[in-house]
C-alpha cells in the first residue's frame, strides 16, 4: 500500500485541514477527489476501502441505498443516477448480465470515465468484450477497462508481488490518464495495453490457470508415466515372469526412486538443450536476426518451470534415498548376509574401487543437488530481482551446465561397469538410467563443441549483430550501385 495513506479518514473536510499559510491568511487543503463506485458487492466494497485508504473520498451508486449493508468507513451511499453526478470517474463493479440498467443512466454518465472492473466465468461467453459492450450501451461515456485482474482479496491487501500490476485500455488518452493516476495514488503499477479493442484479452486473463506450466507439466506427466511402466515391465513383470519371484512391493519405493531422478535428469536437460538448438541455428544461418521457430520459442519461455518440476523431483529422490536404510527390505537383506557370513565363517575383502566409486557416486549428487537447489532460489522473482542481468545468467547458465554435468555423472557412476552387463539388458531393454542419460549426453557434448575457441568466437560475433553473406550476393550489389 502506498505510505501516504491516511489511517482514519471521512468523506467530509475536516477542520484540520484549515491552516495558517505564512502569511498568516487561512489556507484550505485542497479537497479530495470524490470518486463513484457503482455496486456495493465484494469487489465494490474492497476498491472503495483502497481508494479512501489512499486520499479519496468515496461516493456509492446502488439499487438499494438505504439497505446495501455495511460499507468502508466514511464513505457515501446514494442512488446511481445521483452518485454518477458526483463524480467524474465511476467504477462499475457490478456483473455484466445486469449493465441494461445503465441505458437509462446515459445522461448522467454522459462524457464521464466508466471503469469497467468486470470479468467473465468463461472465455468467449459472450460475443463481444464487455468493456465494448459497455461502450456500445453507453456511447457519450469514456469507457477504461481496468482494475479486473486484480482480486476483492488483493485489493484489501494492497500491492504485493503477484498484484502489482493492474493493466487498462480505452479509446480515450485522457480517460486512462485519470485511471492511471488512480491507480499509480493506489500503489499498483499500470501497464496501458491500448485501445478498448485489447479488453477481451484483459478479461482472458484472469481466467488463465498457469497457462506457462502446462507444457513443463505434461512433459513431467508423459515422462513419469513412460518410466514408471517401463521399469514396472522390465523389473517387477520380468521377475515375475523369468524368475517366478513377486517383488512388486519395490514398486512404493525403489520403482519410484528410480523413476524420479530419471525424469529429473532429463527434464534438467530439456532446459538447456533448447539454448544449444538456437546457439546452433544461429552458427548454421550465420545470423541473429532471423526469428527462431515458434516451437523453440515457446519451449525456451518454458525453461524455469522445467527446471522447478525437474528441481521438484530431484527433491523427491533425495528424501527417498535417505529412507533406504530404514526399509524393512534393506534391513532384512543386511541382517541375513551378515548372519550367512558368520555361519560360513567368511567375511568379503574391501573393494578400494568400488569405495571410490560409491563415495564419488554420493559426492557427485550432493553437489548436483546443492548447485540445483541454488538455481531454483535464483529463479524466484524476488531473488532474482536482487541479481544483475550478468549474475543471474552466470548461475543460470554456467552452473547449471554444472549441475547438469554433475548429475549426469551421478548417473553414469550409479552404472559403472553395469553398462557392460548382459544381465542388464532383461529382454534385450536397456535400464532406466541408461536411457536418462542420453539427452544430457547431447547437451553437455554440443556444448563442449560449442565452447571450443574457434566455434564460441563465430557465435559471439553473430550474437553482436555480425551477419554472414552470399558473396554473388555481395557482388551483384555492389555492381548495382
Ligand atoms: P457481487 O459481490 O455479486 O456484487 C455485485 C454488485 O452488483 C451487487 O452487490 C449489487 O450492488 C450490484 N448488482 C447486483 N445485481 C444488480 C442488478 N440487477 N442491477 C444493478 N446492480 C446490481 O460481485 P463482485 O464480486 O463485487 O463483482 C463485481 C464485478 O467486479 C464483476 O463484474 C466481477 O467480474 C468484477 N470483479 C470481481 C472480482 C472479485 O474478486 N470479486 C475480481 C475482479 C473483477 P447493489 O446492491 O449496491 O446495487
Amino acid at each position: 500500500m502506498s505510505a501516504e495513506r491516511p489511517s482514519s479518514l471521512s468523506n467530509e473536510v475536516k477542520p484540520e485541514s484549515v491552516s495558517l499559510c505564512p502569511l498568516g491568511t487561512a489556507a484550505v487543503a485542497p479537497e479530495r477527489e470524490l470518486l463513484c463506485v457503482f455496486g456495493t458487492g465484494d469487489f465494490g466494497r474492497s476498491l472503495g476501502q483502497c481508494l479512501l485508504q489512499s486520499g479519496y473520498r468515496v461516493v456509492y451508486g446502488s439499487r438499494r441505498p438505504h439497505s446495501c449493508g455495511p460499507l468502508p468507513q466514511g464513505a457515501q451511499v446514494m442512488s446511481h443516477a445521483a452518485a454518477a453526478q458526483q463524480s467524474s470517474v465511476v467504477f462499475l463493479c457490478v456483473h455484466r448480465q445486469h449493465y441494461d440498467f445503465l441505458e437509462t443512466l446515459a445522461p448522467q454518465l454522459k462524457g464521464k470515465v466508466l471503469v469497467d472492473v468486470s470479468n467473465n466465468l468463461k472465455k468467449n461467453l459472450y460475443p463481444e468484450a464487455n468493456a465494448e459492450y459497455l461502450q456500445r450501451l453507453i456511447p457519450g461515456a469514456h469507457v477504461v477497462k481496468a482494475f479486473n485482474t486484480l482480486s476483492a482479496w488483493a485489493l484489501q491487501n494492497g500491492p504485493s508481488d503477484a498484484n502489482r500490476q493492474v493493466y487498462l485500455c480505452g479509446d480515450s488518452a485522457e480517460a486512462k490518464r485519470a485511471v492511471t493516476d488512480i491507480g499509480t495514488k493506489l500503489g499498483f503499477t499500470v501497464l496501458d495495453r491500448g485501445t478498448l479493442s485489447a479488453a477481451r484479452e484483459l478479461e482472458d486473463f484472469p481466467l488463465r490457470l498457469f497457462p506457462e506450466w502446462r507444457l513443463p507439466l505434461r512433459i513431467a506427466t508423459g515422462l513419469t508415466a513412460f518410466f514408471f511402466f517401463y521399469l514396472l515391465i522390465r523389473d517387477v513383470i520380468y521377475a515375475y515372469v523369468e524368475q517366478d519371484k513377486d517383488i512388486s512391493f519395490r514398486i512404493m519405493v525403489s520403482l519410484a526412486n528410480k523413476v524420479f531422478p530419471i525424469v529429473s535428469l532429463i527434464m534438467l536437460s530439456l532446459c538447456y538443450l533448447p539454448g544449444v538448438i538456437a546457439a546452433v541455428l544461429q552458427l548454421y544461418r550465420g545470423t541473429k536476426y532471423r526469428r527462431f521457430p515458434d516451437w523453440l520459442d515457446r519451449w525456451m519461455l518454458c525453461r524455469k518451470q522445467l527446471g522447478l518440476i525437474a528441481l521438484g523431483f530431484a527433491f523427491l529422490h533425495v528424501l527417498y534415498t535417505l529412507i533406504i536404510p530404514i526399509r524393512y527390505y534393506v534391513r532384512y537383506k543386511i541382517a541375513e548376509s551378515t548372519i550367512s557370513k558368520i555361519k560360513e565363517n567368511r567375511t568379503t575383502e574391501f573393494d578400494l574401487t568400488t569405495a571410490w566409486r560409491a563415495d564419488s557416486y554420493y559426492s557427485m549428487g550432493i553437489l548436483g543437488f546443492g548447485l540445483y537447489l541454488l538455481l531454483g532460489i535464483t529463479s524466484l522473482p524476488s531473488v532474482s530481482n536482487a541479481l544483475s542481468w550478468r549474475e543471474f545468467s552466470f548461475i543460470q547458465s554456467k552452473l547449471g551446465y554444472l549441475t547438469l554435468f554433475f548429475c549426469t555423472f551421478h548417473t553414469y557412476l550409479y552404472g559403472w561397469d553395469r553398462f557392460l552387463r548382459p544381465s542388464s539388458y532383461k529382454w534385450y531393454s536397456p535400464a532406466g538410467y541408461m536411457l536418462s542419460l542420453v539427452v544430457p549426453s547431447v547437451v553437455l557434448v554440443l556444448k563442449l563443441l560449442l565452447i571450443l575457441p574457434c566455434v564460441d568466437r563465430s557465435l559471439t560475433r553473430v550474437r553482436q549483430g555480425w551477419e554472414r553473406t552470399d558473396p554473388e550476393e555481395e557482388s551483384r550489389k555492389t555492381l548495382l550501385t
